[in-house]
Order: structure tokens, then sequence, then C-alpha cells
């Protein structure tokens, strides 16, 4: 589904990345940890396109296509969800507009048919509901005085409802609050499925108290430089990252 290949990324002329390779197969739930500032959401930057990340080398194609070619809004169509992308606020329109237009272009893409007014607001109250996020929140403007938690909602309701092939997740805010990480596991929990697949990015090891994942990377200095499963987030736990600098040495 995604295969990253040898990607190096600059941010302001500084090499961040150094050479990542990954690959996310249909199913997967993979979470990425590591030190602080060892490029964690720079990769998720980096998949998001976001402007001031600049590739240098390397690839990402996910399904057939080559992603880093893809725009923002043709990266979504594609079926991938980049939690990353906030709207800029736009006056005048509601997060619920921004939300059905989404979720419209992508159905388009994918062939089927644009959910009627009736139908779009049946599913976003059910989304609503599950995140626990009040259905009027949805009247508001899109990015209009958000907290915190309400964003987190509001991203995982925005999830459920544009039903993508690829869920790319950051949880870097030392803000979120235990409830805040219950709705992120739910939401990702709820969508799990055979040809769904995950990226959360954490820097809390607590997040994977609720999300099982199926891979753990551990990212320091813009590479992977351990992968295995679940119990490699127990490791990190239990010890931190001293051991990284044990590896540095050992590979110098
Ligand atoms: P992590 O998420 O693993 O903590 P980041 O990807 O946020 O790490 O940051 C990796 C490195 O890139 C850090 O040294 C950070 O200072 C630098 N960096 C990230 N974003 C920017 C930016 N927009 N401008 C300048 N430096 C940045
Ligand atoms: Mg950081
Ligand atoms: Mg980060």
């Amino acid at each position: 589904m995604l295969k990253i290949e040898g990607l190096h990324a600059n941010v302001e002329g500084n090499e961040i990345l150094k050479g990542l390779d990954m690959t996310v197969n249909p199913g997967e739930v993979h979470a990425i940890m590591g030190p602080n500032g060892a490029g964690k959401s720079t990769l998720g930057y980096v998949l998001s396109a976001r402007e001031e990340y600049e590739v240098t080398a390397g690839k990402v194609s996910f399904k057939e296509q080559d992603l880093l070619e893809l725009e923002v809004d043709e990266r979504a169509r594609a079926g991938v969800f980049l939690a990353f992308q906030y709207p800029v606020e736009i006056p005048g329109v509601s997060n619920m507009e921004f939300l059905k237009e989404s979720v419209n272009a992508v159905r388009k893409e994918r062939g089927q048919e644009a959910l009627t007014a009736a139908e779009f607001l049946k599913r976003a109250k059910e989304a609503c509901k599950q995140v626990n996020l009040p259905l009027d929140f949805l009247k508001r403007g899109v990015n209009e005085g958000f907290s915190g938690g309400e964003k987190k909602r509001n991203e995982i309701m925005q999830m459920i409802m544009l039903e993508p092939t690829l869920c790319i997740l950051d949880e870097s805010d030392s803000g979120l609050d235990i409830d805040a990480l219950k709705v992120v596991a739910d939401g990702v929990n709820s969508q799990r499925s055979d040809d769904r697949s995950f990226i959360v990015i954490t820097h809390y090891q607590r997040l994977l108290d609720f999300i099982k994942p199926d891979f753990v990377h551990i990212l320091a200095d813009g590479k992977i430089v351990k992968s295995g499963g679940p119990e490699l987030a127990k490791e990190v736990e239990a010890s931190g990252y001293a051991w990284l600098e044990n590896h540095e040495e050992a590979s110098a």
C-alpha cells in the first residue's frame, strides 16, 4: 500500500530525514516512536505535502502512484487521510460544508455517488456521537476557536467520515488529556479493517496502551533504527532511548 524508500528531506536547509525506509501493507497499524527531534513530525509533514518540507531524495509510493507528485487534495482524494491538514480558516464556510464537500470529492474519485444532505447528516451525527462532539460544532466556521481536545475530536470525526485507505496521525501535542487520547484510540480501533492502514506517530507510549500496533518503529536521527512488534514499545517505556547512543557508536 505505502512504500517509503530512502527518503531524505530538508527543513530550512537542514537535513532531517536521512534515508528512511518503511513499508505498510493493507490492514496494518504501524506506530512510530523515537526521541524528541528525531524527525517523526517531519515524516508526517512530508507525507502531508507541507511546503517547508523539501524532499531531496527517495521515493514514496502509495498503491501504484508516486505520492510525492500528488498535491494535498489529490492525496486526500486518493484515500490518504492526513490529520495535519487543518484547512486555513475560511470565513463563512462551516465545518459541515467543508466536510461534506471533502467526503463527496473522495466518493466521486472512488466512483461512488455523492451523499445526499440527509444521508450526510445521518452519518455526521453518528460520527459526532462516537467522538463525543456536539453536532452544533459542525455549524461553526472551519478552525474557529477550537480547543486542543476539540481539534482532536474533529480530526477523528473527519477520519471516520472520509473512510480513507491510509490514515496518518501525529499525536505530538503534549496538551492532550487522557480523554482526547482515548478518542484517538477509539477512532483508530473502530476504523481498523483489512483494507485500511494506519501510521500513528506518537510521543506517548501511553497511546499504545489503547491502540495495539502490529509494528513499532523507532525513528532516530532521521532514520528507522529499529522495528519490532508491540513489545518494542514496552521496551522503550521501560528503558527509554539510551540504548540509541550505543547503537550509534556501534554503527559509527
Ligand atoms: P520529532 O517530531 O521527532 O520530535 P521533528 O520532526 O518535529 O521531530 O523535528 C526534527 C528536527 O527538525 C528538529 O531538530 C527540529 O528543530 C527541526 N525542524 C522541524 N520543523 C522545523 C521547521 N519548520 N523549521 C526549522 N526546523 C525544523
Ligand atoms: Mg518534537
Ligand atoms: Mg513531533
